[in-house]
């Protein structure tokens, strides 16, 4: 009697379990699937018999690496309209802050969002997030943000939701209503974070539609007593937070997300050696966006020997948004990370998993392959893990398994196609 439902055989596994071999690597391994959870992870020597005398089901690596599904914690996947534009008129002198305060920047993507329908913003949500999928990511995060009014921050939201109810990926959901003050709240800020307080962020919470509140902390965004408010509120109703902190100058947000236990403290290029500290005694996670960082052409990269040295948890996400980031692929990002931050492969790839799951709050679920966690796998045709990293562009994907699904990376894309179900079209 076969002892596994599904087993996996002919694969190293990259467990990226911390503490033994580099990457938590198990060479000849293999990996039992039952349902949607990981049933047992380990060396193939150890099996008790041949693979189809212990599994009623036996699939074959072909040698190559598996690794946990890809976590890409930081991304503004829906939005309306591009902003190549502002890229060509960045390329021709002026900076991302002089076209902000010009009414370019994020508010743009804000004048096309509000227009678009909701069946819109998921079509091309779902073009973007099939870019992702392709090349192994299950858990994705998306902020809202583009909005910054309560109809559209909420239809952002949906959309997102939308997302997550399709088969080949799990989402998990922001409110980033602090993004931007829009035109309307102009030299009345106040107004504005009342109305995220007031009325956004308990609609959010009332209706499912968020897990967690971020802000954007910085000059051209939100002060750091803005975004405590905007925190409190969030945390009345029982949301977690995550700020976009130090980007573009130290404002105090390292410190701010610390203080109020953030699951993340994201970008962080301007943080102090007193703001790594708080993050590490917090336990937040550091998010770090080497797309943004290479698309602005900034020159001050985020204290990764800090970070490291206090023992503070570093995750990368694409940040894949139409201003800063237009990054598709966050393969393209780990290699990003070594490259210009100086991480290495190994940190660059646990960043995409297991902390990656960490900065959402998933870590018990996923992130690492270990019996129990849920069965999201990636297969790589790759000689070592490190080749991941490695390359810029092409995608060794050869599979990726969602809940125990396993599907080639056109089959994964086409699976986001699949009708929406009925619970989730809320329009
Ligand atoms: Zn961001």
């Amino acid at each position: 009697m076969p002892r596994f439902e599904t087993l996996i055989v002919d694969v190293h596994l990259a467990t990226m379990v911390p503490g033994g071999e580099p990457y938590g690597a198990i060479r000849d391994g293999a990996i039992a699937l039952s349902g949607e959870r990981l049933e047992w992870v380990g060396s193939a020597s150890r099996l008790d018999g041949d693979p189809e005398d212990v599994a009623k089901r036996v699939l074959r690596g072909g040698g190559g690496w598996l690794t946990p599904g890809l976590v890409d914690c930081h991304t503004h996947l829906v939005f309306a309209g591009d902003r190549v534009d502002e890229f060509e008129r960045r390329l021709h002198g002026a900076s991302y802050e002089e076209i902000a305060r010009a009414g370019g920047g994020i508010r743009s993507t804000v004048i096309r969002t509000r227009e678009a329908p909701e069946e819109t913003l998921l079509r091309l949500a779902r073009a973007r997030l099939a870019r992702l999928v392709a090349e192994g990511v299950t858990t994705v995060e998306i902020k809202s943000g583009y909005g910054l009014e309560t109809a559209t921050e909420m239809k952002m939201l949906r959309v997102a939701r939308a997302l997550g109810a399709l088969p080949p990926v799990d989402v998990q959901s922001t409110l980033l209503a602090a993004h931007a003050l829009p035109p309307e709240h102009e030299g009345n800020r106040d107004t504005y974070i009342e109305l995220i307080r007031a009325e956004m962020i308990p609609r959010a919470a009332q209706q499912s539609l968020a897990d967690a509140v971020d802000a954007f902390c910085e000059r051209i965004g939100f002060s750091a007593e803005e975004c405590a408010r905007v925190f409190e509120a969030a945390r009345a109703h029982g949301l977690a937070v995550r700020l976009h902190a130090d980007q573009l100058s130290d404002g105090g947000g390292a410190r701010l997300a610390a203080r109020f236990g953030a699951r993340s403290a994201d970008h962080l290029e301007h943080t102090s050696e007193d703001g790594v500290r708080a993050l590490a005694e917090a336990g937040t996670v550091a998010v770090l966006l080497p797309g943004a960082f290479y698309f602005l052409r900034e020159t001050k990269a985020p204290p990764v020997a800090l970070l490291r040295g206090h023992g503070v948890p570093i995750a990368l996400g694409s940040d894949l948004n139409p201003g800063s980031s237009p990054v598709l692929s966050l393969l393209v990002a780990l290699n990003m990370a070594c490259v210009l931050l100086g991480m290495t492969p190994e940190e660059a790839l646990a960043g995409v998993t297991r902390e990656g799951a960490r900065a959402l709050g998933l870590s018990g679920d996923r992130g690492t392959l270990e019996a129990g966690k849920r069965a999201d796998l990636a297969l790589w045709n790759i000689g070592q893990p490190a080749e991941l990293a490695y390359w810029i562009g092409g995608n060794p994907l050869r599979l990726v398994f969602k809940d125990g699904v396993p599907r080639t990376p056109p089959e994964a894309a086409r699976a986001l196609e699949r009708p929406i179900p009925d619970e989730a079209t809320a329009w």
